[in-house]
């Protein structure tokens, strides 16, 4: 299995992730972006264009200041555009019309249960109260956030999404990027951000280079470092933890954490570096990546037994650490006709080519080679739970839906690298911060580049949260302190 998720699938898987959800290809997607044209001066350098840079970048333009991104990659988005499950938050219109009750102190008690509290508290706080606010802004942006559903970890239904469930990442990042267009954000695509520039622990821009190699100098006030987490580089991975060597992973391949070596060359200071998250379901051939919103919605994990062997919302860690005892280090995510009515993600799986359906169970046993009496009876069993709402096996206890509508629907997942929790030190205004402590005149980090927030392991749906609230704070903050 570990071995079975290769790199080189992550281009292919890109490739796909991007024609399937943003539902045009990368040139039409990036049609208007501009080409770097020698140094430059700008009020605002950021540096990366998933959420957390485009989200800061929006902010610092609506105070006034000119703002530019350099995104290495040729297309804007980064790993926020594979996000599918949802953006959690408590308190919003979307939960109020669907009647939902929630608060901002549940949100925050089930981040820091699921962190096992190694989180930092003063963050959590931040992301937690601002969360709703964050919602409100997406939508006034024109986003659909009207679906909510449930994340493993979360004692409420606040993850939100697109109408029918559709994938929140892609839809984000095109609303976020018209928008940052509109409003005159300048974006460089393949653009790298090399060095971070900084005279007596002032910063005071960046070196970048063009698609041809150029190097140039972007002149700023302040820098926004937004270059997401680095899942893909197995060096750095593998440095801070030697036990995920030979795992694949579901980032994007400019997932390498350079944000994170810039930034401590210029004096920034590290936390959590060692919390690296792998995800329970990821298809083993391909590495692609099965939402935590499909178990949310109501299915169930089984083994080569037919057998289930853990809670299914347990948190991430858990439920792959669960897995790989099984035979054959991966198992089989499971459900039914209504769970696949129930979330629109599950058709472009289907479309993918990455189901097993099958009329009946017997015939879906047949085809998964597992023994069709073991599932019938597991399936009845975990039937007979939902109905008493009492998982007496697991303790499971958020169970949706029973599985008894024909077609049946199987897919193999197993565990592989997918978010780093650890980075750069920040403080509640999304400021870089020293070993010392003291922010760094001019530097602000956001997003999955900064460590912290979600302390021992991230809860899913809380990364999309993490990437609005704080790139909108940074952006906030670099318009105030300037
Ligand atoms: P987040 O979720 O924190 O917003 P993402 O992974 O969505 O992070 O986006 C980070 C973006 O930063 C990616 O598009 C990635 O290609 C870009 N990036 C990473 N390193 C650099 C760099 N050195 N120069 C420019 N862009 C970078």
């Amino acid at each position: 299995m570990r071995k079975s998720i290769k790199f080189v699938t992550l281009i292919l898987i890109f490739a796909l992730t991007l024609t399937t959800f943003i539902g045009c290809s990368s040139q039409e997607a990036n049609e208007s972006v501009s080409e770097s044209t020698g140094d430059k001066v700008v009020d605002v350098v950021v540096i990366g264009s998933g959420g957390a840079g485009l989200a800061a970048a929006i902010e610092a333009r609506d105070a006034g200041k000119e703002v530019l991104i350099v995104e290495k990659m040729p297309m804007v988005g980064g790993n926020t555009l594979r996000a599918t499950g949802g953006l959690n938050a408590a308190g919003t219109s979307s939960q109020a019309a669907l009647g939902i009750e929630d608060s901002a102190e549940s949100h925050y008690t089930d981040t820091m249960k699921g962190g096992y509290d190694k989180n930092d508290p003063a963050l959590v706080e931040v992301l937690t109260s601002q969360a709703a606010d964050a919602v409100e802004w997406l939508i006034g942006l024109g986003a659909d956030l009207s679906d909510v559903g449930r994340m493993a970890g979360a004692s409420q239904d606040r993850s939100h999404r697109p109408t029918g469930g559709a994938p929140v990442g892609a839809h984000l990042v095109q609303v976020l990027k018209a928008s940052a267009e509109e409003k005159g954000v300048e974006i460089l695509i393949e653009t790298t951000a090399l060095e971070i520039l900084a005279e007596d622990g002032v910063v005071t821009g960046i070196i970048a280079k063009d698609k041809s190699d150029n190097e140039f100098t972007i002149e700023a006030e302040a820098v926004i470092v937004a270059t997401g987490g680095f899942g893909a580089n197995i060096t750095m991975v593998t440095e801070y933890d030697v036990s995920l060597d030979g795992f694949g992973t579901t980032n994007h391949s400019g997932a390498t954490g350079d944000g994170i070596t810039m930034a401590v060359a210029v004096g920034a200071d590290l936390v959590d570096m060692l919390e690296i998250q792998t995800h329970p379901t990821v298809v083993p051939s391909n590495g692609y990546m099965i939402t935590e919103a499909v178990r949310g919605n109501g299915a169930i994990l089984i083994n080569r037994d037919g057998k289930r062997f853990v809670n299914e919302l347990g948190t991430r860690d858990v439920v792959s650490e669960a897995t790989l005892e099984q035979e054959g280090e991966t198992s089989f995510l499971f459900f039914d006709e209504g769970i696949k009515e129930s979330l629109s993600a599950i058709d472009g799986y289907i479309r993918q080519g990455l189901v097993t359906e099958a009329d009946s169970l017997e015939a879906l046993a047949e085809a998964l080679e597992i023994d069709a009496d073991n599932l019938i009876a597991t399936v009845e069993t975990y039937n007979g739970f939902v109905g008493e709402n009492n998982d007496k096996d697991f303790g499971r206890d958020d169970m949706p839906r029973s599985l008894e509508t024909a077609k049946y629907y199987a897919i193999e997942v197993g565990p592989a690298v997918h978010h780093t929790m650890g980075g750069l030190k920040i403080n509640t205004k999304g400021q870089v911060l020293t070993e010392d402590g003291n922010p760094i005149t001019g530097l602000y980090a956001a997003g999955e580049v900064t460590g912290g927030i979600h302390g021992g392991n991230r809860l899913g749906g809380n990364a999309l949260t993490d990437l609005i609230v704080f790139g909108r704070l940074a952006g906030q903050s670099v318009a105030t302190d300037l």
